[in-house]
């Protein structure tokens, strides 16, 4: 009976798309894309979100004696709009490292750039408004979290008590060795 073929074809594309439905609906679509920039500024704007009065507080906290306070600061995704807008700074990060050197808190920069191109992670920062005080790369064969780690050692070692930590990994915060995180988003690691 030909004059039925499309009607059973349009059953038959009807039950396909019935059975298709929930696999299109669970689908990891935006697993592994990244959200849009305005969602990722107004993202770091919340995380960043209470950094400059807990900075504040802990300088009012200051007494004779104390190390001078410091903050440490990742480079890519946490200081610099590496993905979104390279060479522009995050400004939620801009404004806590422009309060801090406003302050007299030095603004150190963690990075797990090589050791040997820190200089110019300096002009990229500059040029982009931070403030300075002090960067510290990753030497070769260390791994991200042992390069941070050391790092955040060495600024101690100078006599600075670390205040605050900004980054955007997980391995920007292991091992400690300051007193507040503040944890930019890296989406499931896709923003490094
Ligand atoms: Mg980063």
């Amino acid at each position: 009976m030909p004059s039925r073929h499309p009607a059973v074809r349009l059953l038959l594309l009807a039950l396909v798309g019935l059975l298709l439905l929930p696999l299109a609906a669970t689908a990891p679509a935006s697993a592994a894309s990244l959200p849009s920039k305005k969602k990722w500024v107004s993202d770091t704007v919340a995380a960043a979100s209470g950094s400059r009065t807990y900075l504040q507080q802990r300088l009012d906290a200051l007494e004779e004696g104390d190390d001078p306070l410091a903050i440490t600061l990742d480079i890519d995704n946490t200081s610099l709009a590496s993905h979104y807008d390279p060479g522009k700074p995050v400004v939620a990060v801009l404004k806590l490292a422009t309060y801090a050197r406003n302050h007299g808190v030095k603004v150190f920069f963690n990075t797990a750039r090589p050791e040997g191109k820190v200089a110019g992670a300096v002009a990229s920062l500059e040029k982009a408004g931070f403030p300075v005080d002090g960067i510290c790369g990753r030497r070769s064969g260390e791994s991200l979290a042992e390069g941070k780690q050391r790092c955040r050692a060495e600024f101690a070692d100078q006599g600075y008590r670390i205040a605050v930590n900004v980054g955007n990994r997980s391995t920007d915060f292991t091992g400690g060795g300051y007193d507040r995180a503040y944890r930019l988003p890296n989406y499931g690691n896709l923003l490094v």
